[in-house]
């Protein structure tokens, strides 16, 4: 409709069935800037947009923000506790403004339309300075931006308070004290890990030892631990990172990840020496690291020798307090139970939606765990090759807590909802799963 082109699209009173539901309440002082900038000439020049959008992120506890350009105008979109939702729908010559300001704040030329860049930038907000990513790829519509937001505060939590049970909290406590070896944080993409590294690495400062990190990239940086930056480029890879490091003779190596065989190698190796070895790695939980290692090229007798404890983990998001409702499981849910072989729950809680959680009946994101602390079985286990299926079943035979019992506690106790559970796409400890 060309007498709309400059009227902000916002909140679709009825919105079509087959349409996302816009919260223009995501997008307030976006919304507000380019209000301004139409009364006032010469405003579009301020980068007030941008400025408004990051705000929006900042206030909202946005993880990234997405500017997804179709045939309908540019897509404001929040990842909010995980789940993205949409925030306004710009009609294009905004949404240009908006993504050309963005473009200038991370230093890239505005004019150039056709190839993929990113950029990194601090911003100053009231309450202190986040980091961002940009990231922009032409699409068929135009240019999609992609804004990663990186608040300290998201990596300020200590051990105790990112949702381990009391039993799994006081396993890794004890690993601080008196273990040593290669401690593994487990999990794909977006599941908390670096929120738990950081987590132990605030643990370990107050400890009488000498910490270095290879990080990339350093998030967020901690007084009292020697950060460095991995640098590809000059040659400072993760593998040649934990080599020099080992030379200053740090009693321990946290390596952001463990992500090539040459990396799990020279982790192994500096355990092997008797270095402590912290470092995220993916696979589907805790006996799914054996296979990870395996993978890299580590023996068995490596992985028996090193491998301390392995901590595997997930996030979902919290019922909102103010307006969880008890209530019990769905057809669908106990279908669910019986298709991965587990005991249907009594209870069960259902997200509702108020003002205090923007209508989206959840507030804020808490851990899953299995936490698995290696024994002389499990040892035993692995010098005789066992598969991930074996040291699964071992496992479930000693009082072992599944991730699938952690989750589930979580979703009786009204921390999160049986459909948060269900998206993680868990299984059973007697379910199939894993090579043979
Ligand atoms: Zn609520």
């Amino acid at each position: 409709m060309p007498q709309d082109e400059n009227r902000t699209a916002t909140h679709d009173p009825a919105p079509n069935k087959s349409e996302r539901a816009v919260h223009p309440e995501l997008a307030g002082q976006l919304l507000e800037s380019l209000g301004a900038a139409e009364e006032q000439e010469g405003a579009a020049d301020a980068p007030a947009a941008a400025q408004g959008i990051i705000r929006d992120a900042v206030r909202e506890r946005a993880t990234d923000v997405h500017l997804d350009p179709d045939s309908r105008g540019l897509h404001v979109r929040l990842r909010i506790d995980g789940v993205m939702r949409d925030a306004a729908v710009l009609p294009p010559q905004q949404g240009n403004r908006v993504v050309n300001q963005l473009k200038s704040l991370g230093g890239i030329d505005p004019v150039a339309q056709f190839g993929a860049d990113e950029a990194r930038f601090a911003f100053q907000h009231e309450r202190g300075e986040v980091d961002l990513r940009l990231a922009v790829i032409p699409s068929l519509h135009g240019q999609k931006l992609t804004l990663r937001v990186l608040d300290p505060r998201q990596l300020a939590y200590g051990i105790d308070e990112l949702g381990l049970c009391e039993r799994n909290l006081s396993r890794v406590q004890h690993w601080f004290t008196s273990l040593g070896g290669m401690f593994l944080v487990a999990g794909p993409v977006g599941s908390g890990k670096t929120t738990t590294l950081y987590a132990l690495l605030h643990a370990l400062k107050l400890q009488t030892c000498s910490v270095s990190t290879l990080e990339d990239p350093v998030e967020y940086s901690v007084d009292g631990i020697n950060q460095v930056q991995v640098d590809e480029e000059h040659g400072l890879t993760f593998a040649r990172g934990i080599k020099a490091l080992a030379r200053h003779n740090p009693d321990v190596i946290l390596v952001g990840e463990l992500r090539d065989p040459a990396t799990a190698l020279a982790a192994y190796g500096a355990a092997a020496l008797g270095r402590t070895i912290l470092a995220t790695l993916h696979s589907r939980d805790a006996a799914g690291a054996v296979t990870s290692l395996r993978y890299y090229g580590l023996t068995d007798r490596d992985i028996a020798t090193t491998l301390s404890m392995v901590v595997a983990q997930r996030l979902v998001r919290k019922l909102c307090p103010h307006c969880r409702r008890e209530t019990s499981p769905t057809e669908a849910h106990k279908n669910w139970f019986n298709v991965i072989q587990v005991a249907v729950p009594e209870r069960s809680w259902e997200a509702i939606g108020c003002d205090h959680c923007r209508q989206s009946g959840y507030l804020g994101q808490t851990g899953v765990f299995e936490v698995w602390q290696l024994d002389e079985s499990d040892y035993h286990h692995l010098l005789k090759g066992a598969t991930e299926r074996d040291l699964r079943e071992s496992l479930a035979s000693r009082s072992h807590k599944h991730f699938l019992a952690d989750a589930l506690e979580k979703a009786e106790a009204g921390v999160t909802t049986l459909d948060e559970i269900q998206r993680l796409r868990l299984v059973g400890p007697a379910f199939p799963v894993g090579p043979d």
